[in-house]
């Protein structure tokens, strides 16, 4: 016998599944509240996935690409600016960063 089918459910999508982090300078200082999607580390910052920026070196800055962006507490890099299909996106120092779950 067939299985019926009922056609009002629609197909299922598969939806990103994404982890609030809290991301840490190396030094200690609280920089984002970040989104991130699955996958190991995080390289990119994507702005439109902070949901909260605790000193405004990210969301803010529209410099130019190319632009380092420095933790405000120990002045070390700890992005640098890119555009990638005309959004802004950082580039991770992957050795400046302390992130914490
Ligand atoms: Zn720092």
């Amino acid at each position: 016998m067939p299985l019926l089918q009922n056609k009002n459910i629609p197909p299922v999508k598969k939806l990103t599944k994404y982890k609030i982090l809290t991301i840490y300078c190396k030094c200690g200082e609280k920089l984002l509240k970040y989104k991130k999607g699955p996958g190991r580390r995080l390289l990119k910052i994507h702005r439109d996935r902070i949901t909260e920026d605790f000193t405004g070196i990210f969301i803010n800055d529209y410099s130019e690409k190319g632009t380092d962006i420095y933790c405000r507490s120990c002045n070390e890099r700890i992005a640098t600016v890119q555009i990638v299909n005309g959004k802004y996106v950082n580039k991770v120092n992957q050795g400046q960063l302390g992130i914490t779950k």
